[in-house]
C-alpha cells in the first residue's frame, strides 16, 4: 500500500479531536511530501539535525514536532520553528527552550515527558518531578515556554493489560495535572503499536510512523 493509503486508513480510525503525527523519522523527504500531497501537516522526527533539513527544504505550512529526546545543547538549532517539543523532562531542558525561544520572542509549546514504561530505557519524569516542576517558581515565571500537556510511552509489550495500566495512568496525571496548570489540553500517547489502546484511554495525539511510512531499517 502506498503512505496515501496507510494514511487514509490510519486517519479513519482517529476521531475528530484527535491530532496525527506522522512520525517521519529516517524517511527520505520524497516520502514526506507524498503525506504532505495527502493533507498531512504535522510531522515528528527525533532528531534535530535530520528535523532541520527537512524543515529548511519543505513547505512551509508544515508544523514540525520534536518527538524524541532532547539534548540541551541542541535547542538553538530547532527553536527558530519548532511546533511542539513532545519530551521536556527536566527543568533544565525547559530553562534552556525559554532562554532559545525569547531570542527569536516566540513562545514554545511543550509537553512535559513522564516515564510510564516498565523499561528504564526510556526518558521521562516520575510523578514527583513531575508535580515539583508543575509547582515550582522558576518554571511558573518562565514567559517562553508554554506547557501544553503530558507525553508517555508504554512498554513495548505484546501484553495489552500492561499497556493499558501504563496509559490510564498518564491520562489520570494529566487529570491531576490539569488541576495547577489549566492550560493542559494534549495528551500524547500511542504509537503504530498501540495507538487504538491510547485512545481508548484518553490520548487525544498519537505519534504513528511504521503504520503510515513503512518499517524503518
Ligand atoms: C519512532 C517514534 C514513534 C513512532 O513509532 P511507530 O512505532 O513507528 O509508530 C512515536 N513516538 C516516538 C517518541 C518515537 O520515537
Amino acid at each position: 500500500m502506498s503512505i496515501k493509503e496507510n494514511l487514509a486508513k490510519v486517519k479513519e480510525t482517529l476521531d475528530e479531536g484527535v491530532t496525527l503525527v506522522a512520525v517521519s523519522k529516517t524517511k527520505p523527504v520524497a516520502d514526506l511530501m507524498e503525506a504532505y500531497e495527502a493533507g498531512q501537516r504535522v510531522f515528528g522526527e527525533n532528531k534535530i539535525q535530520e528535523m532541520t533539513q527537512k524543515w529548511e527544504t519543505m513547505p512551509k505550512d508544515i508544523q514540525w514536532h520534536m518527538v524524541g529526546h532532547v539534548q540541551r545543547n541542541k535547542v538553538k538549532y530547532m527553536a527558530e520553528y519548532v511546533s511542539l517539543i513532545h519530551g521536556a523532562d527536566s527543568l533544565k531542558l525547559l530553562r534552556e527552550i525559554d532562554k532559545q525561544a525569547k531570542k527569536y520572542s516566540r513562545v514554545i509549546h511543550c509537553l512535559l515527558q513522564v516515564h510510564i514504561a516498565a523499561e528504564d530505557t526510556k526518558y521521562g519524569l516520575d510523578e514527583n518531578e513531575l508535580l515539583e516542576i508543575v509547582h515550582s517558581e522558576e518554571f511558573r515565571q518562565m514567559k517562553n515556554i508554554r506547557v501544553v500537556g503530558l507525553m508517555g510511552m508504554a512498554t513495548f509489550t505484546k501484553d495489552e493489560g500492561q499497556i493499558r495500566k501504563e496509559f490510564k495512568y498518564l491520562k489520570s496525571l494529566f487529570d491531576q495535572t490539569k488541576g495547577s496548570l489549566p492550560g493542559l489540553k494534549v495528551l500524547s500517547m500511542g504509537m503504530s503499536g498501540d495507538y487504538r489502546i491510547a485512545l481508548e484511554e484518553g490520548s487525544n495525539m498519537v505519534r504513528i510512523g511504521s503504520s503510515i511510512f513503512g518499517a524503518r531499517d
